[in-house]
């Protein structure tokens, strides 16, 4: 059938993209925004550290245990959770400011942030990605290779946790190709809200 582009960039809608580590989340939203640059992304707080290649400010806002624990503590994180030993959280005020406005907002989050999301802003469209298979998740988690095996053990712990949490979303999408998931949460994210 033939598609006209749908235009993310008219949505009011705040949508998170959840899913286990390794499942591809970080994959997706670098393809989206490579072709859809208009796309906003909330930019995280976290407390670990950058992997090679990362900069401050464009993957995560690097912080300190400190730092992060008074945002949290001064109520400035939309939500916050601690996962394979540091700390992630979505900084409240850039996302409000642009959902008041009536603009799109992605987050790119863990399971637990995403349930915080859902309690919070009720209208919420929560997408769930999910592997192919149990034994690809395995496969990408090893082959990441920048993190020392106990990081990829407790990693694959806490995915195989998080797959169950599925049936809790609006949608699932299958990472079965970059290109097909992405065409599918640009629909989604342009779908008109109620
Ligand atoms: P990574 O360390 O691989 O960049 O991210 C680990 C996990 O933290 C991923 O599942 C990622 O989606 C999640 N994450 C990133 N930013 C946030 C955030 O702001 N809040 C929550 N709850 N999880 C996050």
């Amino acid at each position: 059938p033939a598609e006209s582009a749908p235009d993310a960039s008219t949505s009011k809608r705040l949508t998170v993209l959840s899913g286990p580590s390794g499942v591809g989340k970080s994959t997706v939203v670098k393809e989206l925004r490579r072709a859809h640059p208009e796309i906003w992304l909330s930019i995280s707080a976290t407390t670990r550290a950058p992997r090679p290649g990362e900069t401050d400010g464009v993957e995560y806002h690097f912080l300190t245990a400190d730092e992060f624990d008074h945002m949290a503590a001064s109520g400035a994180l939309l939500e916050w959770a601690e996962f394979a030993g540091n700390r992630y959280g979505t900084p409240s005020a850039p996302v409000l400011e642009r959902l008041e406005k009536g603009l799109p907002v992605l987050l790119e989050i863990d399971l637990q942030g995403a349930r915080q999301v859902r309690a919070n802003l009720d209208d919420a469209l929560l997408v769930f990605l999910a592997p192919p298979t149990w034994e690809e998740l395995v496969r990408r988690l090893n082959g990441r290779g920048t993190e020392p095996p106990d990081v990829v053990q407790r990693r694959l712990d806490t995915a195989r946790i998080e797959l169950a949490a599925e049936k809790e979303f609006d949608v699932t999408l299958t990472n079965t190709s970059v290109r097909d998931v992405c065409r599918e949460l640009l629909a989604l994210m342009a779908a008109p809200t109620m």
